[in-house]
């Protein structure tokens, strides 16, 4: 009768420290069926990152881009994004993250056109050559738009058109 109480159990936790592991990663995802994925998923699994953004990578797999060897010409902050780096009509390289943050930097100075970032360039890109080489988000999209046409306006009743 009653139920006698057992010795509290002594469980021997061992607690084990996974550092460094699974830090390296496959570059070979397969999955990529949408031009527009980034890679927030696995690929960053073996990170730790205080910050939320997601980086941006060009897929490898797009035939439409023209992807280049050496520096991203347009990473001023010297973040050296993981992407690929692919050449830009101008010549220069860019990765998606260094071009997002490049243009918006351009659009917050009040500019309503996008020119490359090299100070021996002056080439201005077409909007569709920014937003698919940028891999701009539907909210990028929009942020981007909405920013052009208020910059323009505001140039255009101010001082001159310049646009
Ligand atoms: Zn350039």
């Amino acid at each position: 009768m009653g139920g006698k109480l057992s010795a509290p159990r002594r469980e021997r936790i061992h607690e084990r420290q996974w550092t460094d592991v699974f830090e390296t990663h496959e570059e070979d995802v397969s999955g990529f069926n949408e031009r527009f994925v980034g890679c927030e998923d696995e690929l960053s699994s073996g990170e730790i990152s205080c910050t939320v953004v997601e980086e941006k990578c060009y897929d490898p797999q797009d035939a439409t881009l023209t992807f280049v060897e050496g520096d991203d010409d347009l990473d001023f902050l010297c973040e050296d994004y993981k992407s690929l780096r692919a050449k830009m009509s101008c010549g220069h390289a860019v990765t998606p993250m260094s071009l997002t943050i490049w243009c918006r930097h351009l659009l917050d100075s009040g500019k309503c056109n996008f020119v490359c970032g090299q100070t021996d360039c002056d080439v201005e890109w077409p909007f569709e050559e920014v937003y698919k080489m940028a891999l701009l988000t539907e909210e990028e999209v929009e942020y981007f738009e909405k920013t052009v046409f208020s910059n323009a306006g505001k140039d255009y009743l101010g001082v001159k058109s310049l646009c």
